[in-house]
């Protein structure tokens, strides 16, 4: 039996601590409890960090006792790491065969902002082989579960991240979104997920995929403890050209302002070419609901049309796979981790080949493979060359949206939770999952994922994208707070505590 302190919310946990009503100690060893209990069926962590974690504790206690103020808001409340983050003191893997065995030498700047602000580390979570994939089935160590139901995935890359979470076994976690890493597994597993604006969170040692699409950002099971995380490891960080240097928008502020339900004066954008045909039947439903709700919290809603969003996926699927190739050329079986050697007295070349053939997987090596032919000569033009056009194109179409409106909203996905092995075969299939995440990626602006309820049919969650300017995460947290508390009043208590699969009960 788990303890009721992982049912608490981040914040909750936080107020305890410092209150010294409760040991962060404590609070970290109910944690790694419940990863022993139940991550067997979930396998939402790769590596769990025990020792280091209730160190971290031990220390934010020893300075509490001190009579020291909390290094941060969050100090004490314990986290699960997305394994693309290095590390120190545990592995670092991407969920790549290629990364056995390598411990970085430094630590993330997301990871030392973490240990600065006082968060225990649980551990590295579960994710597609170096963030490609939509399920978590691509990881080289074998898929994770979907707490809700167990047969089905958690979505993906960050699938652990998003699973740890609606399995109670962190109360926060880190996750990365290229083209929906952070919001699709949010959108399954009924949790909260965050893209900041790009360039808002540092990716300095944060293992790169697709170098001008890859976010960092905070993954939570309420707005608020979301917003907390964000202010931790947002802003400027010199370590990181694309970083932003500006301070992180007042998210906490804007989600307590939301949270007193008032959304009137606010013009919230339904993006028309989002939605609609071809979405299964829950999600859209779902998503109608969603929009009644915000308007009866006295929010004017307003139809916007971003018509090349229809060319987002196709576009993002030749940039992505472009910038994989040169990022993961680095693998070269003589820097990091894996080496196979064919024979004692291999080449280089060989001994480089043989260890990518070894070290990397099916979905991998199609992407380096599309993405070295799209960058190749005579190819680049028509290619890589028309997806950056395709890119100034759905930049446009945000900007004059949000000329009319202050956020815009969408589903996050068209179906809800799949059953793993559904689409494992199928690319395409796969790449669909991020036909309503990927435009926020291609021009860089925030976006979120906040769950809108359960589908009628099918019983599991569905989420509410919301879409805001670059730099305008705090109306996004401000619509996603007033909607989460009016529907937690609508529906008696948090969507997450109506878990209906794994047996989370106390
Ligand atoms: N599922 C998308 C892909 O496979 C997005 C991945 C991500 O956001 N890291 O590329």
């Amino acid at each position: 039996m788990s303890s009721e302190l992982t049912r608490l919310t981040a914040a909750e946990l936080a107020e305890k601590i410092h209150a010294r009503e409760v040991s962060a100690v404590e609070v970290t060893q109910a944690h790694l409890d419940r990863i022993a209990e139940v991550d067997r069926a979930v396998h939402a962590f790769l590596h769990v960090g025990t020792e280091p974690a209730l160190a971290a504790a031990a220390a934010v206690d020893a300075a509490l006792a001190n009579g020291e103020a909390p290094a941060s808001p969050l100090a004490g409340v314990p986290l699960a790491l997305k394994d693309v983050f290095t590390t120190v003191d545990m592995p670092t893997t991407c969920g790549s065969r290629i990364l056995d065995g390598w411990r970085p030498p430094y630590d993330a700047t997301v990871t030392a902002r973490l240990r600065a602000a006082g968060i225990p580390i649980l551990g590295k979570t579960n994710m597609d082989e170096f963030a490609m994939g939509s399920s978590t089935e691509h990881s080289a160590w074998g898929p994770t579960h979907n707490p809700w139901d167990t047969e089905r995935v958690p979505g993906g890359s960050g699938g652990g991240s998003a699973a740890s979470l609606a399995a109670f076994e962190a109360p926060l976690a880190i996750g990365t979104d290229t083209g929906g890493s952070i919001r699709q597994p949010a959108s399954f597993t009924g949790t909260v997920g965050v893209k900041p604006t790009y360039g808002g969170v540092s990716r300095y040692g944060l293992v790169a995929c697709a170098s001008s699409l890859d976010q960092a950002g905070p993954c939570a099971r309420t707005v608020l403890d979301a917003a907390l995380l964000h202010t931790v490891i947002g802003g400027h960080d010199r370590l990181d050209s694309t970083s932003i240097d500006a301070p992180v928008p007042p998210v906490v502020e804007a989600t307590r302002l939301g949270a007193s339900g008032d959304l009137s004066g606010l013009r919230i954008g339904v993006v028309r070419e989002l939605g609609g045909e071809g979405y299964q039947a829950d999600v859209e439903s779902g998503f109608r609901a969603a929009l009644r709700r915000l308007e009866e919290l006295g929010a004017e809603l307003v139809e916007v049309s971003c018509p090349h969003f229809e060319y987002a996926l196709p576009a993002y699927y030749l940039i992505l796979p472009s910038e994989v190739s040169s990022n993961l050329a680095r693998f070269d079986a003589m820097r990091y981790g894996l080496r196979t050697a064919p024979a004692p007295d291999a080449s280089a070349e060989e001994v480089m080949a043989a260890t990518r053939d070894a070290g990397f997987g099916d979905e991998v090596k199609r992407r380096i493979m599309l993405g070295t032919y799209a960058l190749s000569s005579g190819y680049y033009d028509a290619y890589y060359g028309q997806a950056q056009k395709v890119r100034t194109l759905i930049r446009r179409d945000f900007t004059s949206a949000f000329e009319r409106a202050d956020v815009l909203v969408a589903p996050t996905t068209p179906t809800t939770a799949f059953r793993i092995g559904d689409k494992v075969d199928d690319p395409l299939a796969m790449y669909l999952n991020d036909l309503c995440t990927i435009p926020a990626n291609m021009a860089g602006n925030a976006a979120m994922s906040v769950p809108a309820g359960l589908g009628e049919s099918s019983g599991l969650p569905v989420g509410l994208q919301i879409m805001a300017p670059a730099l305008g995460e705090a109306p996004m947290y401000r619509v996603a707070a007033a909607f989460e508390a009016a529907r937690d009043a609508a529906e008696g208590g948090p969507l997450i505590h109506r878990m209906n699969g794994l047996e989370v009960s106390l």
